[in-house]
């Protein structure tokens, strides 16, 4: 099936859509993205992630490019213009072309807006994969979702090449951060913990909805630091993400969690989880940055 995204105004093919190489997104990495799942025609946590978009736009000094309605909109359209039922859907917006100068160009640029819909499975169980604990190497602003992901991309690979499924980045007193592309916990003696919110991690639309989750369904939900060595000592351990939902994690720097296994209350936050992005239980709530 040909792929239809949306550039700029128009429904064009990936494969003949362009944007300037003066865009400042490819230039500097002047731009900000979310990426939403569509399970089953439902755009599980819209709200979240349109208020997330607009707060990190805001903190780079630009403006939505359309309205909120609009973008609900447009992401509809892509979805229905490939005929799909379940897909990633990516949406960047840049500050647009512009001459190429570290200051700001005039408000009134044309920013370029780009959304595209990945076909995407979201059926079945998610496999557990295993962590490599390695050292951050972003910017120090992480609360805010920009396209500059080289060195998350980069601790992904070496953890691919090394075996593991995936990264956890260390803060220089050597707490776990964040995975390269979703939030970390662990869960001891029934209880849920994962690094508060700051400047050092992307607070995730999803992490926002387990910790309701949590906190509606009397599973405590602990905001605290946490170091590998406690990590390998967990009883479970996951990550979240809007697109990977909840992934079991097996294994850290080669210590086993679970006995390699899938985490019973893991297991049970999935399901609850699923309920809700599925659209088939709760009302979407909404995102606060809160910092
Ligand atoms: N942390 C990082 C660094 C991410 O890139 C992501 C998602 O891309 C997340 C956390 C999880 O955020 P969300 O649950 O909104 O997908």
């Amino acid at each position: 099936m040909s792929r239809i995204c949306y550039l700029n105004g128009q429904y064009i093919s990936p494969a003949h859509a362009s944007v300037s190489p003066e865009d400042r997104g490819f230039l500097m990495g002047d731009g900000v993205y979310e990426v939403i799942a569509c399970i089953h025609g439902h755009m599980a946590d819209e709200t979240g992630h349109l208020d997330r978009l607009e707060r990190s736009l805001k903190e780079l000094q630009m403006d939505m490019p359309v309205t909120r309605e609009s973008l609900r909109f447009l992401m509809r359209e892509v979805v229905r213009r490939n005929r799909q039922k379940n897909a990633a859907i990516y949406l960047q917006v840049s500050r647009g072309a512009a001459k190429r100068d570290f200051a700001f160009p005039d408000a009134d640029t044309p920013q370029t807006l780009f959304i595209i819909a990945y076909d995407y499975d979201f059926s079945g169980q998610i496999s557990p994969i295993s962590v490599k604990t390695t050292e951050d190497q972003r910017w120090k602003r992480r609360d805010i979702k920009t396209v500059l992901l080289l060195p998350q991309s980069m601790a992904k690979q070496n953890a691919l090449d090394e075996g593991y499924g995936d990264a956890w980045m260390l803060d220089p007193e050597g707490y776990v951060n964040e995975a390269s592309a979703s939030n970390a916990y662990i869960i001891k003696d029934g209880t849920i913990i994962t690094r508060p919110v700051s400047h050092n991690i992307l607070k995730g639309i999803t992490r926002t909805a387990i910790e309701k989750l949590c906190r509606d369904s009397d599973i405590k939900f602990e905001e605290r630091k946490f170091k590998p060595q406690e990590a390998y000592e967990a009883d479970e351990a996951f990550n979240s993400s809007a697109t990977s939902l909840i992934v079991p994690i097996n294994n850290i720097d080669g210590h086993d969690i679970f006995n390699g296994k899938r985490g019973k209350i893991t297991e049970l936050l999935y399901k609850e989880y699923r309920a809700y992005a599925d659209g088939l239980r709760g009302e979407q709530i909404s995102w606060e940055a809160g910092l």
